[in-house]
């Protein structure tokens, strides 16, 4: 169980209250393509609206690293924000974040009122948690409330540094909900438990495979993150995407998934291509025979048996990255075959990162989900068995 603070131990009314939100979205050409995120965070806003709440909302959008990138801006999240919740959510429009515009717009708020702030990753102090950044944020509010899941791995001025300042502080709904629900799966997992890794990031991923292998049943890997797996047992992966220096501990975590019993399972054949585009010429070739001048991009058809097979019984299933390159539809295949075991699922089924919540959402599968995580990283540390900085920052229950 949480023992934070969370939005139902707050006396709010007419107090300004700082909220963190993960309000990281896509956006091209300045209109926003995923709004999941800014969904995802409406239950903490109308609640503190509706206490009468002065409510600041902060965020952090890609990577300016501490300029000011206009194609950054979190402007359009505001219009956003403002449709969605059928009141005015004035943008507080600083390069500097915390600047006149802000500070006369938070002076001028009344209980209810909804603001936000420019991404906090405008300043440069930011990402690393400077104290005079975390103060400016702070003395914008006498209380700070951390709802954003996506951000909690990273320790900033605006998920850890501020609540130094704040006379109180608390977790947001969608924080509390992401930690049930991860926290449940790896703490107390009904059985059989089977985690999936896939997707590209391997470098960032493959840690968590030591740590799961102590809490799962089956332990299934796909997409990129499978070849380095198929080089440590030997077999050929050609232009695969590989982790090379990750090849020894590959071994290492074969060799521990047998000695605690794990059942743990690989691609036995590979969609492979010559050129990387969706109308390539592909063939399919058992995996590990690869040849040179070609590359894995999708799971074969023995592959989704034996995965979909292994999945049927199962009763919390945690998924990070998808089984192939699904973008290309030719390649979405083993993706999809995952998503729709899942979807048959009786039990618990949580999806971590942010390509695997979009295919999962873009073939159709979404609503037959338990939980999309908002948090890629953020999951994986938590899978991983590491405190999260955002929610260590909170204050206790
Ligand atoms: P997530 O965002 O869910 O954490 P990642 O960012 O790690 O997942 O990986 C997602 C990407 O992995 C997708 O863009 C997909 O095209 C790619 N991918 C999956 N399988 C392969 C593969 N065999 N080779 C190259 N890329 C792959
Ligand atoms: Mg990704």
């Amino acid at each position: 169980m949480l023992n934070k603070k969370t939005v139902d131990d707050l006396n709010v009314k007419g107090k300004r209250v700082l909220v963190r939100c993960d309000f990281n979205v896509p956006v091209k050409d300045g209109v926003i393509t995923d709004d999941n995120r800014i969904t995802a965070s409406l239950p903490t806003i109308r609640k503190l609206m509706n206490d009468g709440a002065k409510v600041i909302l902060c965020s952090h959008m890609g990577k300016p690293k501490g300029e000011v990138k206009p194609e950054l801006s979190l402007a359009p999240v505001a219009e956003r924000l403002s449709e969605k919740l059928g009141v005015e959510v004035k943008f507080a429009k600083d390069d500097n974040v915390v600047g006149e515009n802000a500070k006369a717009a938070v002076e001028a708020m009344k209980d209810g009122d909804v603001i936000l702030l420019e991404n906090t990753r405008f300043r440069k102090e930011e990402t690393k948690n400077e104290d005079n950044f975390s103060k400016e944020l702070a003395s914008l509010a006498d209380i700070y409330v951390d709802d954003a899941f996506g951000s909690s791995h990273r320790a900033h001025c605006s998920t850890v540094g501020v609540t130094k300042y704040v006379a109180e502080s608390a977790v947001g709904y969608l924080m509390e909900k992401e930690i049930e629900y991860l926290g449940n799966a790896v703490e107390n997992p009904v059985r059989p438990f089977a985690a999936i890794l896939g997707g590209a990031k391997v470098s960032d991923k493959i840690n968590v495979i030591n740590n799961l292998l102590e809490k799962v049943d089956i332990l299934i890997i796909g997409g990129g993150m499978a070849y380095t797996f198929i080089k440590a047992l030997g077999g050929t992966v050609g232009n695969s995407l590989l982790e090379e220096d990750k090849v020894e501990y590959a071994k290492e975590m074969i060799f521990k998934a047998s000695q605690k019993g794990v059942k743990f399972l690989l691609p036995i054949d590979t969609v492979i291509v010559k050129e990387f585009k969706n109308d390539a010429l592909s063939d399919i070739v058992p995996t590990g025979l690869i040849p040179d001048g070609w590359m894995g991009v999708d799971i074969g058809p023995e592959t989704r048996s034996l995965f979909t097979e292994a999945l049927k019984d199962a009763k919390t299933v945690v998924w990070n990255g998808p089984m192939g390159v699904f973008e290309f539809p030719n390649f979405a295949k083993g993706t999809e075959a995952i998503a729709e075991a899942l979807a048959h699922i009786d039990g618990t089924t949580i999806i971590g990162g942010g390509d695997s919540a979009a295919a999962v959402n873009q073939l159709g599968y979404g609503d037959r989900m338990s939980h999309i995580s908002t948090g890629g990283g953020a999951s994986l540390e938590f899978l991983e068995g590491k405190e999260l900085p955002g929610v260590a920052a909170v204050q206790d229950k």
